[in-house]
């Protein structure tokens, strides 16, 4: 069973363009959570940097990897192999720190299948509208229509895995995310009470996926 001196597991999982990545980061200074660092085969994009974003290996590696045993789950998410490797995660969480991972419903269905002994809370982000989410798909760094246009279809299937998650949070402005993951991971740690409105959310998916 989870200790108190054990570390627990969020997971945070989203459509493509919801903010993720931003949330991640933001828990894991305030909260001091340590990020998981996944493996995958996709290449880096600018900005990215080995061993601090991803682990960017190529197929025969990440194969090995799979053959030895050594992922906590994996995936093929848009064409490319992601996976989470086990002893960097079970180290922490044995040392009492918390691990936040960012990965997609695949992996989290598998974390959640494995029904380890630490604590895990998982969580999926919407966009306010489907509006709203065409507009950060189309400003961020993915000014191609075509790829917009994939990501919008993407999102129609993504979205209805929300079912399998603790919470479901829209993301309306980064801080008041925050806020409400910030409380529920409090509430789930003492085991208090949680707000959290599972009608309403069933509502908002009907919305965007009609
Ligand atoms: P990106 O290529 O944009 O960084 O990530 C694409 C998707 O892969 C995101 O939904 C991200 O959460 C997911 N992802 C990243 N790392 C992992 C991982 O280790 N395992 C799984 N299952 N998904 C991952």
């Amino acid at each position: 069973m989870h200790t108190r001196k054990d570390g627990i597991m969020v997971i945070l999982s989203s459509p493509s363009g919801v903010g993720k990545t931003t949330l991640v980061k933001l828990l894991s200074e305030r909260k001091k959570f340590y990020i998981s660092i996944s493996h995958t085969t996709r290449k880096p994009r600018p900005a990215e940097k080995n061993n601090k974003d991803y682990f960017f290996v190529d197929e025969k590696e990440f194969q090995r990897l799979i053959n030895n045993d050594e992922f906590l789950e994996y995936a093929k998410v848009f064409n490319n192999l992601y996976g989470t490797t086990r002893s960097p995660v079970i180290n922490r969480l044995e040392n009492g720190k918390n691990v936040i991972f960012d990965i997609d419903w695949q992996g989290a269905d598998q974390i959640k299948n494995k029904r380890l002994n630490y604590k895990l809370i998982t969580f999926y982000l919407l966009p306010p509208s489907k509006k709203i989410l065409f507009e950060r798909l189309s400003n961020r760094d993915m000014k191609d229509k075509l790829i917009v246009s994939q990501r919008m279809k993407e999102f129609n299937r993504d979205v209805l895995h929300w079912i399998n998650y603790d919470y479901v949070i829209i993301n309306d402005t980064i801080e008041e995310c925050y806020n409400k993951i910030d409380k529920l991971i409090d509430a789930e740690i003492i085991d208090g009470p949680k707000e959290y409105d599972k009608n309403y959310i069933r509502d908002h998916v009907s919305k965007l996926i009609s």
